[in-house]
Protein backbone atom coordinates (compact mmCIF):
# COMPACT_ATOMS: atom_id res chain seq x y z
CA UNK A 1 0.00 0.00 0.00
CA UNK A 2 1.16 3.17 -1.12
CA UNK A 3 2.60 5.68 1.89
CA UNK A 4 -0.62 7.50 3.46
CA UNK A 5 -1.29 10.47 5.52
CA UNK A 6 -2.98 8.58 8.45
CA UNK A 7 -3.17 4.79 9.96
CA UNK A 8 -6.83 5.84 11.06
CA UNK A 9 -9.58 8.34 10.68
CA UNK A 10 -11.97 8.57 12.18
CA UNK A 11 -15.39 9.82 11.12
CA UNK A 12 -17.61 11.75 14.12
CA UNK A 13 -16.27 13.16 17.34
CA UNK A 14 -18.85 12.18 19.55
CA UNK A 15 -19.00 9.22 22.22
CA UNK A 16 -18.07 6.35 19.64
CA UNK A 17 -15.72 8.75 17.65
CA UNK A 18 -13.51 10.08 20.88
CA UNK A 19 -13.39 6.99 22.71
CA UNK A 20 -11.76 5.28 19.23
CA UNK A 21 -9.46 8.52 18.76
CA UNK A 22 -7.59 8.36 22.41
CA UNK A 23 -7.61 3.95 21.85
CA UNK A 24 -6.08 4.26 18.82
CA UNK A 25 -3.66 7.20 19.36
CA UNK A 26 -2.51 5.79 23.10
CA UNK A 27 -1.17 2.44 20.56
CA UNK A 28 0.84 5.14 18.81
CA UNK A 29 -1.30 4.96 15.62
CA UNK A 30 -1.47 8.26 13.36
CA UNK A 31 -4.94 9.43 14.00
CA UNK A 32 -7.19 11.72 12.10
CA UNK A 33 -10.57 12.73 13.77
CA UNK A 34 -13.16 14.65 11.79
CA UNK A 35 -15.93 15.98 12.97
CA UNK A 36 -18.79 18.05 11.16
CA UNK A 37 -19.42 20.83 13.37
CA UNK A 38 -17.95 20.07 17.06
CA UNK A 39 -16.80 17.49 19.59
CA UNK A 40 -18.77 15.44 21.83
CA UNK A 41 -22.04 14.21 19.78
CA UNK A 42 -25.65 13.65 20.73
CA UNK A 43 -24.99 12.26 24.46
CA UNK A 44 -22.70 15.84 25.21
CA UNK A 45 -25.20 17.97 23.25
CA UNK A 46 -28.15 16.83 23.23
CA UNK A 47 -28.74 13.81 24.75
CA UNK A 48 -27.56 12.06 28.01
CA UNK A 49 -26.15 14.75 29.31
CA UNK A 50 -28.45 17.81 29.39
CA UNK A 51 -31.20 15.22 29.97
CA UNK A 52 -30.18 13.84 32.74
CA UNK A 53 -29.15 17.63 34.10
CA UNK A 54 -32.65 18.52 33.28
CA UNK A 55 -33.83 15.43 34.98
CA UNK A 56 -31.46 16.37 38.10
CA UNK A 57 -33.84 19.82 38.10
CA UNK A 58 -37.40 18.46 37.56
CA UNK A 59 -36.35 15.35 40.97
CA UNK A 60 -34.91 18.32 42.84
CA UNK A 61 -38.77 20.50 42.16
CA UNK A 62 -40.58 17.20 43.03
CA UNK A 63 -38.98 16.41 45.85
CA UNK A 64 -39.16 19.85 47.15
CA UNK A 65 -42.94 20.01 46.66
CA UNK A 66 -43.27 16.50 48.66
CA UNK A 67 -40.92 18.01 51.69
CA UNK A 68 -44.37 18.79 53.86
CA UNK A 69 -44.96 14.97 54.48
CA UNK A 70 -41.36 15.03 55.73
CA UNK A 71 -42.38 17.73 58.53
CA UNK A 72 -40.15 20.17 56.04
CA UNK A 73 -42.04 23.78 55.44
CA UNK A 74 -41.42 24.65 51.72
CA UNK A 75 -42.17 28.07 50.44
CA UNK A 76 -43.85 27.71 46.55
CA UNK A 77 -41.18 26.53 43.85
CA UNK A 78 -40.87 29.23 41.27
CA UNK A 79 -39.18 27.70 38.07
CA UNK A 80 -36.98 29.95 36.37
CA UNK A 81 -36.63 28.25 32.64
CA UNK A 82 -33.73 30.64 31.70
CA UNK A 83 -31.56 30.08 34.50
CA UNK A 84 -32.45 26.02 34.24
CA UNK A 85 -31.59 26.37 30.66
CA UNK A 86 -28.04 28.06 31.46
CA UNK A 87 -27.44 25.45 34.26
CA UNK A 88 -27.90 23.11 31.76
CA UNK A 89 -25.30 24.82 29.12
CA UNK A 90 -22.85 25.36 32.00
CA UNK A 91 -22.82 21.39 32.99
CA UNK A 92 -22.37 20.55 29.24
CA UNK A 93 -19.31 23.38 28.92
CA UNK A 94 -18.19 21.46 32.21
CA UNK A 95 -18.32 17.83 30.64
CA UNK A 96 -16.66 19.22 26.93
CA UNK A 97 -13.92 20.94 29.21
CA UNK A 98 -13.49 17.28 30.91
CA UNK A 99 -13.19 15.67 27.04
CA UNK A 100 -10.17 17.39 25.75
CA UNK A 101 -7.97 14.23 26.80
CA UNK A 102 -9.28 12.26 23.60
CA UNK A 103 -7.38 13.91 21.72
CA UNK A 104 -4.29 14.21 22.94
CA UNK A 105 -1.90 12.99 20.13
CA UNK A 106 -4.83 13.21 17.80
CA UNK A 107 -4.82 15.34 14.64
CA UNK A 108 -8.63 17.27 14.75
CA UNK A 109 -10.17 18.70 11.43
CA UNK A 110 -14.09 20.32 11.49
CA UNK A 111 -15.93 20.20 8.11
CA UNK A 112 -18.00 17.96 5.63
CA UNK A 113 -16.17 14.87 4.86
CA UNK A 114 -16.86 12.26 1.82
CA UNK A 115 -15.19 9.08 0.47
CA UNK A 116 -13.92 8.98 -2.80
CA UNK A 117 -12.22 5.58 -2.41
CA UNK A 118 -11.88 3.33 0.58
CA UNK A 119 -8.55 4.90 1.60
CA UNK A 120 -9.16 8.43 0.47
CA UNK A 121 -11.26 10.97 1.84
CA UNK A 122 -12.11 14.70 0.93
CA UNK A 123 -12.57 17.18 3.84
CA UNK A 124 -13.42 20.97 2.75
CA UNK A 125 -11.94 19.86 -0.66
CA UNK A 126 -8.12 18.82 0.97
CA UNK A 127 -7.94 15.08 -0.19
CA UNK A 128 -6.64 13.36 3.00
CA UNK A 129 -5.83 9.11 2.56
CA UNK A 130 -5.69 6.38 5.35
CA UNK A 131 -5.07 3.28 5.68
CA UNK A 132 -8.37 2.11 7.94
CA UNK A 133 -11.69 4.62 8.53
CA UNK A 134 -13.94 4.41 11.31
CA UNK A 135 -17.30 5.56 10.86
CA UNK A 136 -19.08 6.93 14.13
CA UNK A 137 -21.14 9.82 12.87
CA UNK A 138 -24.19 8.93 14.92
CA UNK A 139 -28.02 9.45 14.71
CA UNK A 140 -30.34 12.15 14.26
CA UNK A 141 -34.41 12.06 15.51
CA UNK A 142 -36.11 10.11 12.84
CA UNK A 143 -38.10 12.06 10.02
CA UNK A 144 -41.71 11.47 10.47
CA UNK A 145 -44.37 10.58 8.18
CA UNK A 146 -46.97 11.91 10.03
CA UNK A 147 -48.96 14.24 7.95
CA UNK A 148 -48.83 17.80 8.61
CA UNK A 149 -45.96 17.65 10.82
CA UNK A 150 -43.42 19.33 9.86
CA UNK A 151 -45.65 22.35 8.59
CA UNK A 152 -47.29 22.31 12.04
CA UNK A 153 -43.60 22.88 13.82
CA UNK A 154 -42.25 20.12 15.83
CA UNK A 155 -39.64 19.87 18.63
CA UNK A 156 -36.91 17.07 19.02
CA UNK A 157 -34.08 16.58 21.80
CA UNK A 158 -32.51 18.62 19.46
CA UNK A 159 -34.01 21.87 20.51
CA UNK A 160 -35.74 21.03 23.69
CA UNK A 161 -33.05 21.91 25.99
CA UNK A 162 -32.39 25.03 25.53
CA UNK A 163 -35.75 25.92 26.10
CA UNK A 164 -36.31 29.01 28.14
CA UNK A 165 -40.31 28.97 28.15
CA UNK A 166 -41.98 26.02 28.68
CA UNK A 167 -45.34 24.86 26.82
CA UNK A 168 -48.35 24.94 28.93
CA UNK A 169 -49.32 21.35 27.25
CA UNK A 170 -46.99 18.89 25.46
CA UNK A 171 -47.51 15.89 23.16
CA UNK A 172 -44.69 13.82 23.42
CA UNK A 173 -45.01 11.50 20.29
CA UNK A 174 -43.46 8.00 21.42
CA UNK A 175 -43.23 6.47 24.85
CA UNK A 176 -39.47 4.99 24.45
CA UNK A 177 -36.83 5.88 26.59
CA UNK A 178 -36.26 9.62 25.58
CA UNK A 179 -40.22 10.51 25.26
CA UNK A 180 -40.97 9.08 28.65
CA UNK A 181 -37.24 10.54 30.64
CA UNK A 182 -38.60 13.55 29.42
CA UNK A 183 -42.21 13.41 29.70
CA UNK A 184 -41.63 12.86 33.31
CA UNK A 185 -39.28 15.92 34.18
CA UNK A 186 -40.90 18.46 31.59
CA UNK A 187 -44.46 17.27 33.73
CA UNK A 188 -42.66 17.74 37.13
CA UNK A 189 -41.44 21.07 35.83
CA UNK A 190 -45.57 22.27 35.13
CA UNK A 191 -46.13 20.87 31.53
CA UNK A 192 -49.05 19.01 31.19
CA UNK A 193 -47.67 16.06 29.08
CA UNK A 194 -49.49 13.65 27.25
CA UNK A 195 -47.52 10.67 25.56
CA UNK A 196 -48.55 9.03 22.50
CA UNK A 197 -47.08 5.37 22.12
CA UNK A 198 -47.81 3.12 19.08
CA UNK A 199 -47.23 0.01 20.34
CA UNK A 200 -49.09 -1.71 23.61
CA UNK A 201 -46.81 -0.15 25.91
CA UNK A 202 -44.53 2.41 27.19
CA UNK A 203 -40.59 1.16 26.87
CA UNK A 204 -41.35 -1.53 24.76
CA UNK A 205 -37.82 -3.13 25.56
CA UNK A 206 -38.38 -3.69 28.82
CA UNK A 207 -39.87 -6.44 30.49
CA UNK A 208 -43.48 -5.57 30.82
CA UNK A 209 -43.40 -5.23 34.55
CA UNK A 210 -41.01 -2.53 34.61
CA UNK A 211 -43.26 -0.98 31.74
CA UNK A 212 -46.36 -1.24 33.95
CA UNK A 213 -44.75 0.01 37.28
CA UNK A 214 -43.25 2.99 35.01
CA UNK A 215 -46.85 3.48 33.42
CA UNK A 216 -48.13 3.43 37.21
CA UNK A 217 -45.49 6.37 38.50
CA UNK A 218 -46.45 8.85 35.15
CA UNK A 219 -49.74 8.48 35.91
CA UNK A 220 -49.59 9.13 39.68
CA UNK A 221 -47.90 12.30 38.94
CA UNK A 222 -50.51 13.58 36.34
CA UNK A 223 -48.76 12.29 32.72
CA UNK A 224 -51.55 10.50 30.48
CA UNK A 225 -50.67 7.61 28.87
CA UNK A 226 -52.14 6.99 25.80
CA UNK A 227 -51.24 2.96 24.28
CA UNK A 228 -52.16 1.27 21.36
CA UNK A 229 -52.33 4.52 19.11
CA UNK A 230 -51.25 5.61 16.03
CA UNK A 231 -50.70 9.41 15.31
CA UNK A 232 -52.14 10.13 11.86
CA UNK A 233 -52.09 13.80 11.04
CA UNK A 234 -51.13 16.57 12.82
CA UNK A 235 -52.02 20.20 12.49
CA UNK A 236 -52.25 24.37 14.14
CA UNK A 237 -55.10 26.22 14.66
CA UNK A 238 -55.27 29.64 16.54
CA UNK A 239 -51.51 28.89 17.91
CA UNK A 240 -52.11 25.18 19.45
CA UNK A 241 -51.44 22.19 17.99
CA UNK A 242 -53.55 19.24 17.33
CA UNK A 243 -52.65 15.35 16.49
CA UNK A 244 -55.17 13.03 15.23
CA UNK A 245 -55.07 9.70 16.86
CA UNK A 246 -56.41 5.91 15.70
CA UNK A 247 -56.86 3.57 18.44
CA UNK A 248 -58.39 0.89 17.33
CA UNK A 249 -61.60 1.91 15.48
CA UNK A 250 -61.53 5.14 17.37
CA UNK A 251 -60.40 8.59 16.17
CA UNK A 252 -59.62 10.95 18.76
CA UNK A 253 -58.01 14.54 18.23
CA UNK A 254 -55.93 15.70 21.10
CA UNK A 255 -54.68 19.59 21.74
CA UNK A 256 -51.85 21.00 23.55
CA UNK A 257 -49.46 23.70 22.98
CA UNK A 258 -46.45 22.04 21.88
CA UNK A 259 -45.24 18.88 20.18
CA UNK A 260 -42.03 16.68 20.90
CA UNK A 261 -41.58 13.78 18.61
CA UNK A 262 -39.27 11.37 19.90
CA UNK A 263 -40.18 8.10 17.50
CA UNK A 264 -36.69 6.80 16.97
CA UNK A 265 -33.76 7.25 15.49
CA UNK A 266 -32.14 7.48 12.18
CA UNK A 267 -28.39 7.07 11.34
CA UNK A 268 -26.32 10.08 10.02
CA UNK A 269 -24.67 9.16 6.60
CA UNK A 270 -26.07 11.99 4.36
CA UNK A 271 -23.35 13.33 2.27
CA UNK A 272 -20.32 10.70 2.87
CA UNK A 273 -21.13 9.37 -0.28
CA UNK A 274 -21.17 5.53 1.26
CA UNK A 275 -22.44 3.98 -2.30
CA UNK A 276 -20.36 5.00 -4.31
CA UNK A 277 -17.12 3.58 -2.29
CA UNK A 278 -19.72 -0.29 -1.99
CA UNK A 279 -20.55 0.36 1.74
CA UNK A 280 -23.86 -1.44 2.40
CA UNK A 281 -26.19 0.64 4.53
CA UNK A 282 -30.49 0.84 4.94
CA UNK A 283 -32.59 2.58 7.22
CA UNK A 284 -31.88 1.56 10.33
CA UNK A 285 -28.05 1.82 9.34
CA UNK A 286 -24.64 0.78 8.06
CA UNK A 287 -24.23 -3.19 7.82
CA UNK A 288 -21.43 -4.50 9.94
CA UNK A 289 -19.71 -7.39 10.66
CA UNK A 290 -19.28 -9.11 13.87
CA UNK A 291 -15.25 -7.25 13.71
CA UNK A 292 -17.37 -4.30 13.28
CA UNK A 293 -16.05 -4.31 9.37
CA UNK A 294 -18.51 -3.04 7.06
CA UNK A 295 -18.58 -4.51 3.44
CA UNK A 296 -15.37 -2.60 2.76
CA UNK A 297 -12.61 -4.14 4.14
CA UNK A 298 -10.91 -1.32 5.41
CA UNK A 299 -13.66 0.13 6.73
CA UNK A 300 -15.46 -0.07 10.30
CA UNK A 301 -18.58 1.18 11.79
CA UNK A 302 -19.62 2.47 15.36
CA UNK A 303 -22.09 3.83 17.47
CA UNK A 304 -25.75 4.83 16.77
CA UNK A 305 -24.83 5.26 12.81
CA UNK A 306 -24.65 1.38 12.82
CA UNK A 307 -28.61 0.91 15.08
CA UNK A 308 -28.79 -1.93 17.89
CA UNK A 309 -27.59 -0.54 20.94
CA UNK A 310 -27.86 3.57 21.04
CA UNK A 311 -26.07 4.09 24.07
CA UNK A 312 -22.70 5.72 24.34
CA UNK A 313 -21.19 3.28 26.59
CA UNK A 314 -22.19 0.80 23.80
CA UNK A 315 -20.46 3.17 21.51
CA UNK A 316 -17.41 2.80 23.59
CA UNK A 317 -17.22 -0.39 24.13
CA UNK A 318 -17.30 -0.75 20.24
CA UNK A 319 -14.67 2.03 20.02
CA UNK A 320 -12.10 -0.47 21.58
CA UNK A 321 -13.11 -3.27 19.41
CA UNK A 322 -12.71 -1.34 16.09
CA UNK A 323 -9.69 -0.08 16.93
CA UNK A 324 -7.98 -3.34 17.54
CA UNK A 325 -9.33 -4.88 14.08
CA UNK A 326 -8.47 -1.61 12.00
CA UNK A 327 -5.24 -1.71 13.46
CA UNK A 328 -4.03 -4.98 13.94
CA UNK A 329 -3.64 -7.44 10.80
CA UNK A 330 -4.08 -10.79 12.97
CA UNK A 331 -6.34 -11.58 16.34
CA UNK A 332 -9.09 -9.66 15.34
CA UNK A 333 -11.96 -9.55 18.22
CA UNK A 334 -15.64 -9.73 17.87
CA UNK A 335 -18.07 -8.12 19.66
CA UNK A 336 -19.88 -9.70 22.69
CA UNK A 337 -23.29 -8.55 23.58
CA UNK A 338 -24.48 -11.02 26.18
CA UNK A 339 -23.94 -8.36 28.79
CA UNK A 340 -25.23 -4.80 27.94
CA UNK A 341 -26.40 -2.90 30.74
CA UNK A 342 -28.84 0.06 30.11
CA UNK A 343 -30.97 2.24 32.27
CA UNK A 344 -34.03 4.74 31.53
CA UNK A 345 -33.27 7.55 34.02
CA UNK A 346 -37.18 8.03 35.05
CA UNK A 347 -37.74 8.45 38.80
CA UNK A 348 -37.95 5.45 40.12
CA UNK A 349 -35.27 4.15 36.99
CA UNK A 350 -35.55 1.37 35.18
CA UNK A 351 -32.58 -0.64 34.96
CA UNK A 352 -32.21 -3.97 32.48
CA UNK A 353 -28.93 -5.88 31.84
CA UNK A 354 -29.28 -9.58 30.11
CA UNK A 355 -32.30 -11.71 29.28
CA UNK A 356 -35.91 -11.94 29.83
CA UNK A 357 -37.05 -14.44 31.67
CA UNK A 358 -38.74 -15.93 28.16
CA UNK A 359 -35.34 -14.98 27.05
CA UNK A 360 -33.46 -17.03 29.02
CA UNK A 361 -35.79 -19.84 28.96
CA UNK A 362 -35.13 -20.51 25.13
CA UNK A 363 -31.32 -20.44 26.17
CA UNK A 364 -30.68 -22.08 29.14
CA UNK A 365 -31.63 -24.89 31.35
CA UNK A 366 -32.82 -24.73 34.90
CA UNK A 367 -33.96 -20.76 34.60
CA UNK A 368 -36.03 -19.55 37.60
CA UNK A 369 -36.91 -15.72 39.23
CA UNK A 370 -36.05 -14.36 42.26
CA UNK A 371 -38.19 -11.03 42.90
CA UNK A 372 -37.61 -8.53 45.65
CA UNK A 373 -39.44 -5.45 46.44
CA UNK A 374 -37.57 -2.31 46.20
CA UNK A 375 -39.89 -0.98 49.87
CA UNK A 376 -37.74 -3.92 51.45
CA UNK A 377 -34.46 -2.68 50.98
CA UNK A 378 -34.01 0.16 54.25
CA UNK A 379 -31.76 2.04 52.25
CA UNK A 380 -34.81 2.86 49.85
CA UNK A 381 -37.53 3.40 53.09
CA UNK A 382 -34.98 5.48 54.86
CA UNK A 383 -35.05 8.13 51.36
CA UNK A 384 -38.93 7.66 51.59
CA UNK A 385 -38.91 5.79 47.94
CA UNK A 386 -39.93 2.75 47.70
CA UNK A 387 -41.35 1.92 44.26
CA UNK A 388 -40.16 -0.40 42.21
CA UNK A 389 -38.55 -4.10 42.52
CA UNK A 390 -35.42 -6.57 41.59
CA UNK A 391 -36.11 -9.18 39.47
CA UNK A 392 -32.94 -11.32 38.51
CA UNK A 393 -33.38 -14.59 35.99
CA UNK A 394 -31.21 -17.19 37.25
CA UNK A 395 -29.89 -19.66 35.31
CA UNK A 396 -28.18 -23.20 35.25
CA UNK A 397 -27.36 -25.88 37.70
CA UNK A 398 -24.98 -23.40 39.92
CA UNK A 399 -27.30 -20.25 39.84
CA UNK A 400 -25.60 -17.42 38.17
CA UNK A 401 -27.53 -14.21 36.82
CA UNK A 402 -28.71 -13.93 33.43
CA UNK A 403 -30.44 -11.01 33.11
CA UNK A 404 -31.65 -8.26 35.46
CA UNK A 405 -34.69 -6.31 35.34
CA UNK A 406 -35.43 -3.68 38.09
CA UNK A 407 -37.16 -0.48 38.88
CA UNK A 408 -36.03 1.43 41.94
CA UNK A 409 -34.55 5.13 42.72
CA UNK A 410 -31.04 4.81 41.65
CA UNK A 411 -31.49 1.46 40.41
CA UNK A 412 -29.10 2.05 37.21
CA UNK A 413 -26.15 2.17 39.65
CA UNK A 414 -27.11 -1.68 40.72
CA UNK A 415 -26.12 -2.43 37.23
CA UNK A 416 -22.36 -2.26 37.35
CA UNK A 417 -22.07 -5.49 39.88
CA UNK A 418 -24.52 -7.06 38.14
CA UNK A 419 -22.79 -6.04 34.56
CA UNK A 420 -19.54 -7.31 36.32
CA UNK A 421 -20.87 -10.41 38.17
CA UNK A 422 -22.26 -11.77 34.86
CA UNK A 423 -19.14 -10.93 32.20
CA UNK A 424 -16.95 -13.57 34.48
CA UNK A 425 -20.07 -16.16 35.18
CA UNK A 426 -20.07 -15.28 38.98
CA UNK A 427 -22.93 -17.71 40.71
CA UNK A 428 -25.47 -16.60 43.19
CA UNK A 429 -23.12 -17.85 45.98
CA UNK A 430 -19.65 -16.08 45.02
CA UNK A 431 -21.56 -12.97 44.55
CA UNK A 432 -22.99 -13.39 48.46
CA UNK A 433 -19.65 -14.00 49.79
CA UNK A 434 -18.84 -10.47 48.74
CA UNK A 435 -19.60 -7.77 52.12
CA UNK A 436 -21.61 -4.69 50.93
CA UNK A 437 -22.04 -1.69 53.63
CA UNK A 438 -25.27 -1.24 55.10
CA UNK A 439 -27.39 0.64 54.57
CA UNK A 440 -26.48 1.08 50.40
CA UNK A 441 -28.98 0.06 47.98
CA UNK A 442 -26.50 -2.46 47.31
CA UNK A 443 -27.60 -4.66 50.04
CA UNK A 444 -30.23 -4.79 48.11
CA UNK A 445 -29.04 -6.94 45.45
CA UNK A 446 -27.44 -9.09 48.67
CA UNK A 447 -30.70 -9.56 49.95
CA UNK A 448 -32.48 -10.58 46.40
CA UNK A 449 -29.58 -13.09 46.30
CA UNK A 450 -29.51 -14.42 49.55
CA UNK A 451 -33.66 -15.09 48.76
CA UNK A 452 -31.96 -17.04 45.52
CA UNK A 453 -30.02 -19.14 48.02
CA UNK A 454 -33.11 -19.43 50.57
CA UNK A 455 -34.81 -21.76 48.14
CA UNK A 456 -31.74 -23.24 46.10
CA UNK A 457 -30.92 -26.72 45.47
CA UNK A 458 -27.50 -25.74 47.44
CA UNK A 459 -29.26 -24.77 50.35
CA UNK A 460 -31.10 -28.15 50.50
CA UNK A 461 -27.34 -29.72 50.00
CA UNK A 462 -25.85 -27.81 52.66
CA UNK A 463 -28.34 -28.37 55.32
CA UNK A 464 -28.36 -32.02 54.38
CA UNK A 465 -24.78 -32.27 55.43
CA UNK A 466 -25.61 -30.29 58.52
CA UNK A 467 -28.17 -32.27 59.67
CA UNK A 468 -25.73 -35.24 59.21
CA UNK A 469 -22.99 -33.42 60.99
CA UNK A 470 -25.45 -32.53 64.24
CA UNK A 471 -26.37 -36.01 64.53
CA UNK A 472 -23.37 -37.31 64.73
CA UNK A 473 -22.51 -35.18 67.33
CA UNK A 474 -25.28 -36.28 69.54
C1 LIG B 1 -32.42 12.61 24.63
C2 LIG B 1 -31.40 11.51 24.63
C3 LIG B 1 -30.93 11.01 25.83
C4 LIG B 1 -29.98 10.00 25.84
N1 LIG B 1 -29.57 9.52 27.04
C5 LIG B 1 -28.66 8.52 27.08
C6 LIG B 1 -28.21 8.00 28.32
O1 LIG B 1 -28.64 8.44 29.38
N2 LIG B 1 -27.28 7.03 28.30
C7 LIG B 1 -26.77 6.51 27.14
O2 LIG B 1 -25.94 5.63 27.17
N3 LIG B 1 -27.19 6.99 25.94
C8 LIG B 1 -28.12 7.97 25.89
N4 LIG B 1 -28.52 8.47 24.68
C9 LIG B 1 -27.93 7.90 23.44
C10 LIG B 1 -26.54 8.48 23.18
O3 LIG B 1 -26.59 9.88 23.11
C11 LIG B 1 -26.00 7.91 21.87
O4 LIG B 1 -26.16 6.52 21.86
C12 LIG B 1 -24.53 8.24 21.67
O5 LIG B 1 -24.33 9.62 21.62
C13 LIG B 1 -24.02 7.59 20.37
O6 LIG B 1 -22.68 7.90 20.18
P1 LIG B 1 -22.10 8.00 18.70
O7 LIG B 1 -20.63 8.19 18.86
O8 LIG B 1 -22.58 6.90 17.89
O9 LIG B 1 -22.76 9.32 18.11
P2 LIG B 1 -22.64 10.81 18.62
O10 LIG B 1 -22.16 10.87 20.01
O11 LIG B 1 -23.91 11.49 18.31
O12 LIG B 1 -21.49 11.41 17.71
C14 LIG B 1 -21.64 11.56 16.33
C15 LIG B 1 -20.75 12.69 15.86
O13 LIG B 1 -20.65 12.62 14.46
C16 LIG B 1 -20.72 13.91 13.92
N5 LIG B 1 -21.19 13.79 12.55
C17 LIG B 1 -22.45 13.56 12.10
N6 LIG B 1 -22.46 13.48 10.75
C18 LIG B 1 -21.19 13.65 10.35
C19 LIG B 1 -20.55 13.66 9.09
N7 LIG B 1 -21.25 13.48 7.98
N8 LIG B 1 -19.22 13.85 9.03
C20 LIG B 1 -18.49 14.04 10.19
N9 LIG B 1 -19.05 14.05 11.40
C21 LIG B 1 -20.38 13.85 11.48
C22 LIG B 1 -21.65 14.66 14.85
O14 LIG B 1 -21.41 16.07 14.77
C23 LIG B 1 -21.29 14.07 16.20
O15 LIG B 1 -20.28 14.82 16.83
C24 LIG B 1 -29.47 9.49 24.63
C25 LIG B 1 -29.92 10.00 23.40
C26 LIG B 1 -30.89 10.99 23.40
C27 LIG B 1 -31.36 11.52 22.09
Amino acid sequence: MASMDYDLTILGGGSGGLTAARIAASLGARVLLIDKERLGGDCLYTGCVPSKSLIHVARLVHQTRRATRLGLTTSSVEIDMVQVASSIQGVIKQVHEAEHVYTDDVTVKFGMVSFQSPTALIVNDEKITSRATIIATGSHPARSSIEGLAETGYLTNEDVFQLTQLPASLLIVGGGPVGVELGQALARLGVQVTIIQAGERILPREDADVSQTITNVLQSEGVKVITGARVLKAEKHAGKKSVIVQQGEKEDTITADEILLAAGRQPNIDGLRLDTIGVIFNEQGIKVDDYLRTSVANIFALGDVIGGYLFTHVAAYQAGVAVRNALLPVGKKKVNYRVVPWCTFTDPEAARVGLTYAEAQQQHRQVRIITLPWADIDRAQTEHAPTGFIKLILAGKKEEIVGAHMVGAHAGELLGEIALAMQHHLTVSAMLNAIHPYPTLHTGLQQALFEAYLSSTQLRTNKNIIGTALRLRK
